[in-house]
């Protein structure tokens, strides 16, 4: 390399640490900047298959730790208003194959990550970046606290609604496309005493579930529910808080007043709009973007952690391989990605149409198809089938 390139990122939690830690490795100076006064803990928990377990192999042996931590969970079973299971799903039969794919809790995986990156990566908490002007020398970066800095390069690794991302290419309406609802996680006393499942209770238009956490120590509680789009201020919990009830007004089944009751004083309270990100280019000049800030798939497809692992690999190889030619490797990294991104939001598309039922009717059909194990068996074969196909989807190179 011709001279040690200074990197910032933007954001520090799945798709950033991983950035820096590939990065660094590859000889560049890394930087990262979070809007947080720390990491943000709370999430349900996230999938790791496919590729994107190579990718994990080859850092470090964070390997075993991301493998210890696997949330071991068995599947989830549906209730009805009452609290009687009326369907289950096994863990197997939702894409996951024992033994090799990983679920993680969100931020268990966070840490990991940081813990890997925070001896050699500089780390910037409770800052936002708010102005980047390119000059022949470099991105000139400035910041809502810190003195204005100059970086060869800036990525954007700050989530679906990305700042780096708004500053570089403008309103994020332009790129977002909503998948029509709204989910809300935080954490909770696993009262329930569920071990290693999660429980679903539907009803038309909405969900609400309970999840074991950490070895059924914790819980998760979930509202997920359809809505016309919802104007809020992001940062305003108490405010987001009053719209989950709102929605839920009047339902009162299974454990939906309890959970409700529980997530008016949780600490952790994590909600958001269920969209997608999709954009024509994710580079601009000395700018990238990286994870859900670029091609966010959407909770509901369980590949947006295994997405920005994988890309935090393939950017920081090309950057590697054009040896500073940064427009070069934008290039390639866009191209390797870009099929491989494609398959994986097809999922969330997918698992949005069936984690909300729309109808009595519909939700009276799926009931049914759980006591016709035959039609279960095919039904979940392929998606499964078609969850592997999607997660293999990318040819790794050896940087
Ligand atoms: C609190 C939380 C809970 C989540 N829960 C789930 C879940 O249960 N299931 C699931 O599938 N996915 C969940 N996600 C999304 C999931 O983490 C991502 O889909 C995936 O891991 C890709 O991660 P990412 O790093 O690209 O984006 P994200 O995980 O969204 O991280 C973006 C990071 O950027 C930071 N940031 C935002 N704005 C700025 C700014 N202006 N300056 C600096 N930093 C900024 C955020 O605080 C955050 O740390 C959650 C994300 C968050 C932040």
């Amino acid at each position: 390399m011709k001279q040690r390139m200074r990197v910032l990122i933007s954001g520090a939690s799945i798709a950033g640490p991983a950035l820096a830690y590939w990065l660094h490795r590859h000889g560049f100076d890394v930087t990262v900047i979070e809007r947080a006064p720390a990491l943000r803990t709370g999430g349900y928990g996230v999938d790791i298959r496919g590729v994107a377990i190579t990718v994990l192999e080859g850092m470090g042996g964070i390997l075993d730790q991301v493998r210890e931590a696997d949330t071991n969970m068995t599947g989830v079973y549906f209730v009805n208003s009452k609290g009687k299971i009326e369907g289950q799903i096994s863990e197997a039969s939702m894409g996951n194959h024992q033994g090799l794919d990983i679920e993680i809790m969100r931020d268990d995986l966070c840490h990991i990550l940081y813990d890997l990156t925070k001896d050699t990566v500089e780390y910037i908490w409770g800052d936002s970046i708010t102005a980047i002007h390119e000059t022949e020398a470099g991105a000139e970066v400035q910041f809502m606290y810190c003195k204005p800095q100059t970086f060869d390069l800036v990525i954007g690794a700050d989530g679906l609604h990305s700042n780096v991302r708004t500053l570089t290419f403008g309103d994020e309406a332009q790129f977002k496309r909503t998948l029509g609802c709204y989910i809300s996680i935080f954490t909770l006393e696993n009262y329930l005493n569920l071990d290693h499942r999660q429980l679903l209770y539907t009803i038309p238009g909405k969900t609400v579930g309970m999840y074991s956490a950490r070895n059924n120590t914790e819980a998760r509680g979930m509202f997920l529910f359809q809505s016309e789009a919802l104007k809020y201020d992001r940062y305003d919990t108490e405010a987001q808080k009053k719209l989950v009830e709102n929605a839920f007004v009047g339902h009162t089944g299974w454990e939906t007043s309890n959970l409700l009751k529980t997530m008016k004083d949780a600490t952790d309270f994590y909600f958001d709009e269920i969209c997608q990100i999709h954009m024509p280019t994710w580079s601009k000049g000395r700018v990238t973007l990286l994870g859900d800030a670029a091609y966010g798939p959407s909770p509901l497809s369980g590949q947006g952690s295994s997405l920005a692992l994988v890309g935090a690999f393939v950017l920081a190889g090309e950057l590697k391989a054009a040896d500073c030619d940064f427009t070069r490797a934008f290039v390639a990294y866009e191209q390797k990605m870009r099929k491989f991104v494609e398959k994986n939001q097809k999922i969330g598309l997918m698992a949005a149409g069936s984690m909300i039922e729309r109808s009595n009717f519909k939700i009276f059909l799926r009931n049914l198809m759980f006591r016709v194990p035959i039609l279960m068996v095919v039904s979940f074969k392929m998606i499964s089938k078609m969850i592997a196909k999607a997660a293999n989807g990318i040819e790794l190179k050896d940087y």
